[in-house]
């Protein structure tokens, strides 16, 4: 309803001119409630972030959970799932001290690595060996000693400030430049580096949002994305309020649904995504189809290849041809991809790149009244760490092309291997058509999470997909190794022969609740006992923690 400001005498006047007829009091009362009822109803059924479905749900659960025999239940639930978390990490940590104020006195250097060597030793994964799916995608001393120099020198620096440390700009300035080449992009390429995979696309979402509401009008922003979109899109959504409209992919090639996509595209869409390859199955969507999409309803196309960009750009060459997916296509304006993947630098560094200049000036931050001085930066931080530039910088430079075409050859050749022995076992499918190095499993003959239970035993740590049940593999360099590839086809296919030995017994232990979470309606339940989770990292001890070990 418009708001109309009228003077006071006036709606005196008014008042009694109209409301002195009680019949037309009660018309009025009886309107305006059902107004105020109908548009609180249109708000509810038309809501812009969620649907109507979800959103009787939500309501449903919410009202349920207010029942006090049900809220105490579910109270006690989660403190048991809490301390079940809590338990996990005392477990592993009791037999150290923990430090719980700062120390009075100085600590030696020698002091210092003595205890940080004994808290990286607190994981029980052989990494080093192949058994953990992606995660850490290149180990090589030569390369770390590069790095530990490197970043021992710039490990101050911040190139918030270009005039003290140009040196650090003109690092990440020769980093975009390097990656947009690769990408086949042109000199009006352009980008930032981030600190990761999820703020680049934070950084592009934020670009088309600022974009689409002030070239495009648009003031209610929807984002076009496929269900198997990494989850940092889903973030994006909540921090920057774009509403998502997912779509859906064919359950047989897992690559998005380009028809869906068309249908789903509105005056409001302010991006369309492709990935390149997806998470969940290393599956590629048809980024081709895609961009003529953007190109015909003039929506930004973003692809992220966080995951596999590093190896996309190298295929070609390794011996591996794949479709196009990069700025070649013209409806493509950014794309996002890890340096801290498979581009091998240390953990705190990403590119997003766009077409043109007018993208990415959405993409900064200016505040220009502020007391403290004209503010301007580029991504969400403030500060950032000309140490990770740095060691991103050295790391590209090391390797060369060279040295990444090698990588890329070694590592698809592995992920090919594996998916071929794979696909030799019985009772298994492999999820689509792998481009890079994700192979995802399922099964329709039992519950593939028991498979993931005794993978689990013999020190695999894999990646847990729902919607349908799966697991996947994400291979790195690390896997490369002689025998590694072997030793899980092994484990898998010795796991395969166990499990089907009764085909149909249902999941047992920390994998049961994985698959019972699945059927549960409530999702803000699922949310509870993943704060659980989170809260269980920043665990330290108390004094009842002694009670923890006694619980079952
Ligand atoms: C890892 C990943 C991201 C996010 O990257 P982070 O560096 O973990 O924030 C985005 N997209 C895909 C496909 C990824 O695999």
């Amino acid at each position: 309803m418009d708001q109309v400001l009228v003077p006071l005498g006036q709606v005196k006047t008014l008042y009694g001119n109209i409301f002195r007829d009680r019949q037309l009091l009660r018309i009025f009362i009886l309107s305006t409630t059902a107004s105020i009822f109908t548009g609180w109803l249109y708000d509810y059924i038309f809501d812009d972030e969620e649907s109507f479905y979800i959103r009787v749900k939500k309501t449903f659960f919410k009202y349920m959970k207010k029942i006090p025999s049900i809220k105490a239940k579910l109270d006690d639930e989660i403190l048991r799932i809490n301390n079940g978390f809590r338990k996990d990490v005392y477990s592993k940590t009791k037999h150290l001290d923990y430090y719980m104020q700062l120390p009075e006195k100085k600590m030696s250097k020698e002091e210092i690595m003595e205890v940080t060597n004994e808290y990286l030793n607190l994981g029980s994964y052989n990494w080093q060996g192949g058994r953990v799916s992606g995660s850490v995608y290149y180990s090589n001393a030569e390369l770390v000693d590069l790095i530990k120099e490197v970043y021992a020198k710039t490990s101050y620096t911040n190139p918030l400030h270009p005039d003290v440390f140009p040196g650090i700009c003109k690092m990440e300035a020769e980093v975009i430049r390097m990656v947009s080449d690769l990408f086949h992009g042109d000199e009006n390429t352009c980008g930032t580096m981030t600190s990761g995979g999820t703020e680049s696309i934070i950084m592009a979402c934020k670009a088309y949002r600022d974009y689409g509401k002030e070239v495009r009008g648009i003031k209610k922003p929807e984002m076009v994305i496929p269900i198997t979109a990494h989850s940092a899109f889903a973030k994006a959504s909540l921090y920057l309020r774009i509403k998502v409209k997912y779509v859906p992919v064919d359950p047989i090639t897992t690559k998005v649904d380009i028809k869906a996509m068309r249908k789903a595209i509105s005056g409001n869409t302010i991006m369309l995504l492709g990935s390149a390859p997806n998470f969940p199955y290393g599956t590629m969507d048809d980024i081709e189809s895609i961009s003529e999409l953007g190109v015909r309803y003039n929506v930004p196309v973003h692809v992220d290849s966080c995951l596999g960009g590093f190896l996309t750009i190298f295929m070609d060459e390794a011996g591996y041809p794949i479709p196009t997916c990069d700025f070649r296509l013209p409806g493509v304006m950014s794309i996002s991809a890890d340096t801290h993947k498979y581009g091998f630098a240390p953990k705190g560094t990403s590119v997003i790149m766009y077409r043109k200049l007018e993208y990415l000036h959405h993409q900064y931050t200016t505040t220009v009244d502020w007391p403290g001085g004209v503010y301007g930066s580029p991504t969400v931080s403030g500060s950032r760490a000309g140490g990770a530039i740095a060691a991103c910088w050295a790391t590209l430079l090391s390797f060369g092309k060279e040295g990444y075409v090698a990588a890329t050859r070694d590592i698809v050749h592995t992920t090919k291997y594996i998916e071929k022995g794979l696909r030799r076992i019985e009772h298994i499918y492999v999820f689509g058509q792998p481009v890079t190095s994700v192979v995802a499993i399922g099964s329709t003959v039992f519950d593939i999470y028991r498979l993931q239970t005794y993978l689990s035993e013999k020190g695999w740590n894999l990646n847990i997909l729902q919607f349908p049940s799966g697991i996947h593999l994400g291979v790195t360099h690390i896997h490369t190794q002689p025998g590694v590839a072997d030793a899980f086809l092994n484990d898998v296919q010795n796991g395969v022969i166990e499990v089907m030995k009764d085909p149909t017994a249902p999941v047992i232990g920390k994998m049961a609740v994985y698959g019972y979470a699945q059927g549960i309606p409530d999702r803000s339940i699922v949310d509870e006992v993943t704060n659980c989770y989170l809260d269980a990292m920043y665990y330290t001890p108390r004094a009842d923690d002694e009670k923890l070990l006694m619980l079952e």
